[in-house]
């Protein structure tokens, strides 16, 4: 038999941005990120994942039914070594407008955290502050975060661990102002699709370890714990992400969530059609694609 010839490496680059076109795309349409009219300020490090972010979106803002518009962000921090004239550079070729703003957080993070401890926490917070300005300078209502699905799975894991909590990372969130909608289109995204993307793509990518912090040793221990699990068993980390979709809290003990105190006898009960629902399940737990249709 005559093997089938496989995919040139431009071929396996477009099956790659379909695949990610797609999850963002469903992403966007299963918790309404984007809707007509918006302005949506892309927030772009430099890294691989934000880069493909502002990537993903002006190719769907070309193709969507609606029409919104796109600024993308980068907030230089004034780190040591940053390459100021890289992303100006790309803003300008990829044709997107763009705001480039220089504050010294790197400074004030440096001055107030003692050095050896991780800067992210007080970095991301003075950072949030400038992008929501800028955002309302610029007359944005949303913002797009380049967080993906492997973001959103730690970020449940060190809750469950450590944090005693049942939470990840919300797809899209209201500010504590209510002025502005945070948006992640990446939430269904794998990040070694989004790394892949990123080189086919010969993304000019920044290096994320100028401010010299270190990541925290609980995320690191989360992410290696994760990536064993990937390798042993993709269908496992499939099935955890699809579970974050299929919360089912009168099987939780959150009194908030489930009125238990008022459950008593009566009428039809929600066992048999959650029995029902769980042995249905394994169809969607394992198949590849963790959307939902
Ligand atoms: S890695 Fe550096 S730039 Fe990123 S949040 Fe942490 S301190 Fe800030």
């Amino acid at each position: 038999m005559i093997p089938e010839p496989s995919d040139s490496p431009s071929q396996k680059l477009l099956k790659l941005e379909k695949r990610l076109l797609r999850q963002v795309g469903q992403a966007i349409g299963d918790f309404g990120m984007i809707e007509e009219g918006d302005t949506v300020l892309v927030c772009v490090s430099g890294g691989k994942d934000s880069l493909g972010l502002l990537a993903l979106l002006q190719k769907l803002q070309a193709r969507a039914p609606v029409r919104f518009r796109l600024i993308a962000m980068n907030l230089d921090q004034r780190q040591p070594g940053f390459p100021e004239d890289v992303l100006p550079r790309h803003f300008a070729q990829v044709g997107v407008e763009y705001r480039i703003v220089r504050e010294d957080t790197y400074s004030i993070v440096k001055e107030k955290i003692p050095e050896g401890k991780t800067t992210c926490s007080l970095c991301s917070r003075l950072r949030r502050g400038i992008i929501y300005r800028t955002a309302r300078e610029l007359g944005a209502n949303k913002v797009a975060l380049g967080h993906h699905r492997d973001d959103i799975l730690e970020t449940f894991f060190l809750n469950l661990f450590f944090g005693g909590r049942l939470k990840a990372m919300p797809p899209k969130l209201r500010n504590d102002e209510g002025d502005l909608v945070v948006i992640r289109p990446l939430a269904y995204c794998a990040e070694e699709d989004l790394a892949r993307y990123a080189r086919g793509m010969n993304f000019p990518i920044i290096p994320c370890s100028l401010c010299g912090s270190q990541e925290n040793a609980q995320r690191q221990q989360v992410k290696a714990m994760l990536r064993a699990w990937e390798r042993e068993d993709p269908r496992r980390i499939a099935s955890i992400f699809t579970a974050l979709g299929h919360a089912v809290p009168s099987h939780l003990l959150d009194r908030a969530l489930f009125d238990f105190a008022s459950l008593a006898a009566g009428a039809g009960g929600a066992e048999a059609a959650l029995d029902e629902a769980v042995g249905a399940a394994p169809v969607h737990f394992f198949a590849p694609s963790p959307l939902r249709t």
